[in-house]
């Protein structure tokens, strides 16, 4: 990790290290600064310095234009695979260029399984925010109509 040596822009105090929130955010806060969880209140300075995630680039093309795509996790800790060629105008808050994204919705596993309804292989799916719950594999998300096509069955598992 590069240190490097930024002050605040309120109190002129280094910036403390990097650090990561829960979510996958990146902040450095001042130094002069620290969170009270008793008070809920920042004590002393509040800067809070958010650093951009930085896209990584992923060995895929865009499936509109051949651009790479870039994987981009979103303020809320989402994660979407984005078009590079892509990018969004902050005067008009309008998407520019190529607008292909595509959402991470987490990891599917396959199951040794079958479905109670139409007897398809089960699969294991883990949403991005860590739940999980098994699925007919013949489930689907049709993005033209966008509507769940496939069998419906779903149970979802209690964590832990
Ligand atoms: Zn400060
Ligand atoms: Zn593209
Ligand atoms: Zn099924």
């Amino acid at each position: 990790m590069s240190e490097e040596s930024e002050n605040c822009p309120k109190c002129g105090a280094p910036l403390s290290e990097v650090a990561e929130t829960a979510t996958g955010r990146k902040l450095r806060r001042c130094s002069q600064g620290s969170w009270n969880p008793q008070t809920h209140k920042t004590e002393g300075c509040d800067f809070v310095l958010w650093l951009q995630v930085e896209p990584k680039e992923l060995d895929e093309k865009c499936p509109k234009c051949g651009a790479p795509l870039i994987l981009q996790v979103t303020r809320f800790g989402k994660k979407m695979k984005k078009c590079s060629a892509g990018g969004w105008d902050s005067e008009v808050k309008k998407p520019t260029g190529c607008d292909y994204v595509e959402w991470i919705n987490g990891t599917r596993e396959a199951l040794d399984e079958k479905c109670p309804q139409c007897g398809a292989d089960l699969i294991l799916f883990t949403t991005a925010g860590g739940k999980r719950a098994k699925k007919c594999s013949t489930a689907g998300w049709d993005k033209v109509a966008r509507q769940a096509t496939g069998c419906t069955y779903i149970q979802w598992l209690k964590a832990g």
